[in-house]
């Protein structure tokens, strides 16, 4: 037997540690989300398993607020979503115009240029909602851009842009939209139809508590007819729509790819709790326990990056003081408090911390804990702050909006 083999007799079944999950996804798992994990193996035509991905179909059609035919999950991360509305849309030589205010909008330059776009940058300030009025003005300045890409939610800032108006903006100018819904479904209202957005994606593991791994998908007729005239067949087999829509769309289905069946129970079941609190609820949970976050974060003297009108709240950005080492203090979160926030990213990596509300994970039981354990952490660093006056803050929101913290 070869050393290698010897060595990895140590190795054990894994038992993941038991977080709070307070960083910008993934969030924690929705327990009955853990339990559809569990269920039995089924083949991806069984009828069973056939009429469950009709009702996935359905319950996300309300949770993007559509009535569009094509609404499915695609099998892979947020960024297969994105990279399918891309490889679908673009074709080589479209001029795309892509809003960038934070990592995400980066992302979407990379996957035009991929495609053989021709993108056209829209650059705003991170932190900041994207201005439609300086995307009217660029569209007007390019009257042969065919589509306009934006970030609904970045992640990356906190900042939350006017989707609505946005695509108002690109219709006024003929384009298609692309927007990337990853951080706000579930979150705070992605209105689909009500924006007339037309290529939409989001992800599983952020505001809807489901694993990692799976990407809600709806594109309006406008972008289906737009595929179907499609002069040369998309770069990508695995992510072209006409031949997943064989397996997602089509009443006689055919074999594309093995679906990943029990992400898919786990998505089916987040879907459900999300149509049992309903969508205004979810909205208004993820705004009050922002609110309350919030107080608490104040007593620390800790600011906001982001202005309170494009203040996403489930992604709670704030500027780390002066002069500390912010990365020590996130590992003693994470090492002794059990409790996960996240970093900054790209040029505000290293200057903001990201505290996610999202899903599952945004429970007053989180907030208070979250308090508690940054207060403290802070406090032994010499900082004003105060765990116990946070937490009292944090609680005189909760009474305000009489919810039993
Ligand atoms: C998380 C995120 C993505 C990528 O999702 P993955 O599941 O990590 O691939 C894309 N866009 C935004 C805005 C995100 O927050």
């Amino acid at each position: 037997m070869s050393q290698t083999a010897a060595s990895n007799n140590a190795i054990r079944s894994y038992t993941p540690p038991n977080r709070i999950l307070l960083g910008p996804g993934p969030s924690e798992l929705h327990p009955r989300a853990m339990a559809a994990l569990g269920q039995p193996v089924v083949g991806y035509m069984d009828p069973s398993f056939v009429q469950m991905m009709d009702e996935i179909k359905v319950l996300m059609r309300y949770a993007f607020q559509t009535e569009n035919a094509l609404t499915f999950p695609a099998s892979g991360p947020g960024s297969v979503g994105m990279e399918t509305c891309f490889v679908n849309l673009v074709e080589p030589g479209d001029k795309v115009v892509v809003c960038r205010n934070g990592v995400f909008g980066g992302r979407m330059i990379d996957n035009v240029e991929r495609c053989g776009g021709v993108p056209v940058v829209l650059e705003q300030t991170w932190g900041q909602a994207v201005d439609p009025n300086a995307l009217e003005d660029l569209l007007k300045q390019h009257p042969d851009a065919k589509i306009v890409a934006f970030v609904h939610a970045e992640t990356s800032t906190g900042a939350q842009s006017d989707a609505k108006t946005l695509c108002e903006v690109a219709r006024r100018h003929n384009c298609l939209t692309i927007v990337d819904c990853v951080t706000s479904l579930g979150g705070t209202p992605v209105l689909v139809d009500q924006w007339g957005a037309d290529a939409v994606y989001s992800g599983s593991q952020k505001c809807l508590s489901c694993t990692p791994g799976l990407a809600p998908l709806t594109f309006s007729e406008r972008a289906v007819e737009h595929v179907r005239a499609r002069k040369k067949k998309g770069q990508s087999w695995f992510m072209d729509l006409t031949l997943v829509l064989e397996y997602w769309g089509a009443t006689q289905r055919t074999y594309h790819h093995t679906a990943p069946g029990n992400s898919l129970y786990a998505l089916h079941e987040t879907l459900l709790l999300l149509r049992e609190e309903g969508l205004e609820n979810a909205w208004a949970r993820h705004h009050n326990n922002h609110m309350a976050l919030r107080a608490g974060l104040e007593t620390f003297g800790l600011n906001y990056v982001v202005p309170e009108a494009a203040r996403l709240p489930q992604v709670n950005s704030v500027w780390v003081p002066e002069g500390i080492d912010e990365l020590a203090l996130r590992r003693r979160l994470l090492l002794e408090f059990n409790l996960e926030i996240g970093a900054g990213l790209g040029p505000l990596a290293g200057k903001i911390w990201r505290i996610g509300l999202m899903g599952y994970s945004c429970r007053p039981e989180n907030v208070l804990a979250c308090l508690s354990a940054l207060g403290t952490a802070m406090a032994d660093l010499g900082l004003p702050a105060d765990s116990v006056a946070a937490q009292a803050a944090a609680q005189a929101v909760y009474s305000q909006l009489k919810i039993a913290a």
